[in-house]
C-alpha cells in the first residue's frame, strides 16, 4: 500500500501521525511524507528559519522517509488556487491507496484549511484518515493504532525540532498517546495514537488497510479478578 502523509507545518506528522506511520512502515508499506506550508511562523525568524526548519523535519522524518516541501505560506495556508493546485500535482504524482492528515476539527487554522483541501482532492478516489487535534479537543475518534513500541522514535523525532522547543510536544505526545492507549483499557506504559474515518463509498470499510489497535482486555474478565 502507498499511504501519503501530510502536515500542515514542518513537526505535525513527527507529533501527529509517527507512531501511525512508523506501524504502517514495520507492516512493508510505503510511506511519502508532504510538508505543506514553509513554517515561517513558527519561532524567530532570524532569516534561515525555513531552512532549519526542513532539516529538522528531514532529521525528525529520516526512518521514516524523505519529506517533500511545498512550501506554501504558512499562516494562510488555502487563501489561493496555487495551493489546492500545488497539492493536487502532488497526489497525481503519488496515486497513494490511502491520505492521513489533520482533522477540520483541529485547532489551527492551517491545519482546518489542509485537511478540507485534501477532501476536496481526493473526493472519492482515495480515503482519508485523520489524526486526533491538539489534546483531543472536538476529536471524536474511531480507530486506535498500538504505537508502544515506536514511542521512542516517536520523541526522539519531536526533540529534531529544536527552533520549536520541542520539550512542551513531548510532554504533549506522552500525555495524549498514554490517555489515548488507557481509553482502551490498555495497561499503564502503553501508548496509542487515535484517528477518525469516516467510511464513504467505495471505501465503506478501510481495516484491510490499518496496523492493529490495542489488544482488548476484557473488562468482565479483569472486573471479576478484581482489576477494576
Ligand atoms: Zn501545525
Amino acid at each position: 500500500m502507498k499511504l501519503l502523509a501530510i502536515g500542515a507545518h514542518p513537526d505535525d506528522i513527527e507529533i501527529f501521525m509517527y507512531g501511525f506511520l512508523s506501524a504502517c512502515k514495520n507492516k512493508g508499506d510505503d510511506i511519502f511524507l508532504l510538508v505543506a506550508t514553509d513554517g515561517s511562523l513558527g519561532g524567530e525568524n532570524n532569516g534561515d528559519l525555513v531552512l532549519q526548519r526542513k532539516k529538522e523535519s528531514e532529521k525528525g522524518l529520516n526512518l521514516l522517509g524523505k519529506p517533500t516541501f511545498l512550501n506554501l505560506p504558512d499562516g494562510c495556508l488555502g487563501n489561493d488556487q496555487s495551493h489546492l493546485d500545488k497539492l493536487r500535482n502532488q497526489l497525481d504524482k503519488i496515486k497513494p491507496d490511502l491520505i492521513v492528515t489533520h482533522s477540520t476539527k483541529d485547532y489551527h487554522s492551517d491545519h482546518i484549511a489542509l485537511s478540507r483541501i485534501v477532501k476536496q482532492i481526493a473526493s472519492h478516489y482515495i480515503p482519508i484518515i485523520f489524526c486526533d487535534t491538539m489534546m483531543g479537543i472536538n476529536f471524536n475518534p474511531n480507530y486506535y493504532v498500538d504505537i508502544t513500541k515506536y514511542m521512542e522514535n516517536k520523541i526522539n523525532a519531536i526533540i529534531c525540532h529544536k527552533t520549536q522547543k520541542p520539550d512542551r510536544f513531548i510532554q504533549l505526545a506522552k500525555l495524549m498517546n498514554s490517555y489515548r492507549s488507557a481509553q482502551c483499557n490498555a495497561p499503564m506504559g502503553k501508548f496509542a495514537e487515535a484517528y477518525e474515518y469516516k467510511g464513504t463509498f467505495p471505501f465503506t470499510d478501510i481495516r484491510e488497510f490499518l496496523p492493529p489497535s490495542p489488544k482488548v482486555r476484557s473488562f468482565y474478565i479483569k472486573a471479576i479478578n478484581g482489576f477494576l
